[in-house]
């Protein structure tokens, strides 16, 4: 889980830095934030502030292994706690109508927080993930061992299908460890 709630702050969950206060949470009826198709918004009560929680998923275009994600979004972060990575900021993809997306890495352990939301007129909101479900990555993992054993089963070389299986697995770990 990338940030988490701790008190009335956000922190990175791998290394504790203090990553966004609660009282930055956007209200629920934030005229900023409209959200595109593909994600959802709940009605929530965090620190006593009424905001919303979003549910999302990548599409397999972007992601082979798409991941589900639950963030919520502020308005303000600890400048030195975060930094922006990657691609230049771009619309295509967005979440949010009208706000070019980059993605946010903790300043400390380099673990991936959440995105930048970035409006024409130069307004920045900030998306922090709190939760990432790497479901298609885990099927994936499941299959390989399924087949793995199967040919070893029917009559397969061991070391064949050891060695299969980890390289296999060597292409599939960014997507399980990252
Ligand atoms: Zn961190």
């Amino acid at each position: 889980m990338p940030a988490e709630l701790v008190g009335a702050s956000y922190r990175c969950s791998t290394c504790g830095q203090e990553l966004a206060e609660a009282a930055s949470l956007l209200p629920a009826w934030d005229p900023r934030v409209v959200p595109c198709s593909g994600i959802t918004g709940h009605d929530c009560e965090v620190a006593g502030k009424r905001t919303l929680q979003f549910s999302t998923c990548q599409s397999f275009v972007i992601n082979p292994f798409p991941r589900r994600f639950e963030l919520v979004l502020v308005d303000k972060i600890v400048k030195t706690a975060a930094t922006e990575i990657g691609p230049e900021a771009m619309l295509e993809n967005s979440w949010f109508e009208g706000r070019a997306h980059r993605v946010l890495v903790c300043t400390q352990c380099e673990d991936h927080i959440g995105w930048s939301y970035k409006a024409r007129q130069g307004d920045v909101i900030f998306g922090l993930a709190l939760s990432v479900s790497k479901f298609w990555a885990w099927l994936c993992l499941c299959a390989l061992v399924v087949f793995a054993l199967y040919q070893v089963t029917a009559g397969g070389h061991v070391l064949v299908a050891t060695a299969t299986l980890l390289i296999a697995l060597l292409k599939l770990s960014p997507h399980i460890l990252l």
